[in-house]
């Protein structure tokens, strides 16, 4: 099956990078961080102690995976332990209109997976409620939107009908919906922001997408929803975020060398990247970026006009034309063309990311 798929050109107008093996088993942080003093703890019995000792609360309060739970809105998307859970300074917790005890509620609330449910906390002189949403899809769940993901978007030309297709089929599991809903959040955008694919959406409405799509996969630690936001932080130039997510090899790479230029470094890529297998669909502007990203040297001065063509587009995102002026910078000035470098290094002066090295490179090109 496999096989059959990789022979196939995916014919899409855009491109496509890998996503990297599925994990059966989601990687749980180690590192427990106060949700008040940001104090970090090996464990999470540190931890816990630390904020009844340190932080004595007058209200009562819910805490999880070192979170206040807000009143309001909150939703749970992830499964915890009992141990998660922190009730502080209440002498009676009502779940679902159920009197319980401490040990009682944490276990209920890392038992719950959908619904509303409602919290009561009761002290001496306070009463607070809680309304929180359960939405935490079971492993098979999250498996079912994978291989729907794979059967009707992988691989595949990508148009708005296949998108709708996917929802269509995937929706059923329903604890799954934000992941359903980042996926094709994320696509969408692509659509969006290539104009291309029968969206009806205007290329501005690319940005929202995409950022609906990071904030639907907040929760969930999967390679196909690390490699979304891996590729949202791109998009937006946050490098070291994307590169905290553990993208596969052509976009850490990628992500690599543009940290290195914003660090006022230049850095090449890797040799023998791993490219077959399955692909997620990406924006033209990202797949060239990427690509343009692995070619040895000679062949970045010989494709320099691809992207100078791209940089020129009316229709190319402002974080993208930076992306691409740091990169022709950075390839004319190792060539030694250090005309060409400076005229790309000009319109990064000012810009946060890339000043330091184009500082550098106007200042050295104008000492020779
Ligand atoms: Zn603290």
């Amino acid at each position: 099956m496999a096989k059959i798929i990789d022979a196939v050109d995916p014919g899409n107008a855009g491109g496509s990078v890998l996503i990297p093996e599925m994990p059966t088993t989601p990687n749980r942080q180690v590192l427990r961080k106060c949700p008040k003093c940001e104090k970090a703890f090996a464990s999470r019995e540190e931890c816990r102690q630390h904020i009844f000792d340190a932080h004595p609360a007058k209200r009562p309060q819910l805490v999880v995976d070192n979170q206040m739970v807000t009143e309001r809105d909150h939703v749970i998307c992830a499964p915890f332990l009992p141990d998660d859970w922190i009730i502080q300074q209440a002498e009676q917790i009502i779940i679902d209109q159920q009197p319980m005890t401490d040990s009682a509620a944490c276990q209920t609330l890392s038992k719950l997976t959908s619904g509303f449910h409602h919290v009561q906390l009761k002290s001496h002189d306070f009463v607070v409620d809680y309304h929180i949403e359960f939405c935490i899809p079971a492993e098979e769940q999250l498996v079912v939107v994978e291989k729907t993901f794979s059967m009707l978007l992988v691989n595949q030309p990508l148009v708005s009908e296949r998108i709708g297709h996917f929802i269509d089929v995937a929706k059923h599991e329903h604890g799954a919906s934000h992941y359903i809903e980042g996926i094709s959040d994320f696509l969408y955008g692509v659509l969006s922001k290539d104009q291309r694919g029968y969206t009806g959406l205007v290329f501005q409405e690319h940005t929202a997408k995409f950022h609906a799509a990071k904030q639907a996969l907040r929760f969930i630690d999967r390679p196909l929803a690390n490699l979304i936001k891996a590729l949202v932080n791109f998009n937006d130039n946050a490098f070291a975020a994307a590169l905290a997510l553990r993208p596969p090899g052509q976009i850490a790479a990628a992500c690599r060398i543009l940290d290195g230029l914003r660090g006022g470094e230049s850095r090449r890529p890797p040799e023998d990247l791993l490219t077959a297998g399955n692909q997620l669909p990406v924006d033209i502007a990202t797949a060239e970026i990427i690509r343009f990203c692995h070619l040895p040297l000679a062949e970045q001065l010989d494709q320099a006009f691809t992207l100078e063509h791209l940089a020129g587009k009316r229709t190319t995102p402002p974080h993208d034309r930076v992306k691409i002026q740091a990169l022709l910078m950075n390839t004319f000035w190792e060539a030694g063309q250090f005309t060409e470098a400076v005229r790309w290094a000009k319109p990064l002066r000012h810009n946060p990311l890339f000043e330091e090295l184009a500082n550098k490179i106007i200042e050295e090109a104008g000492n020779d």
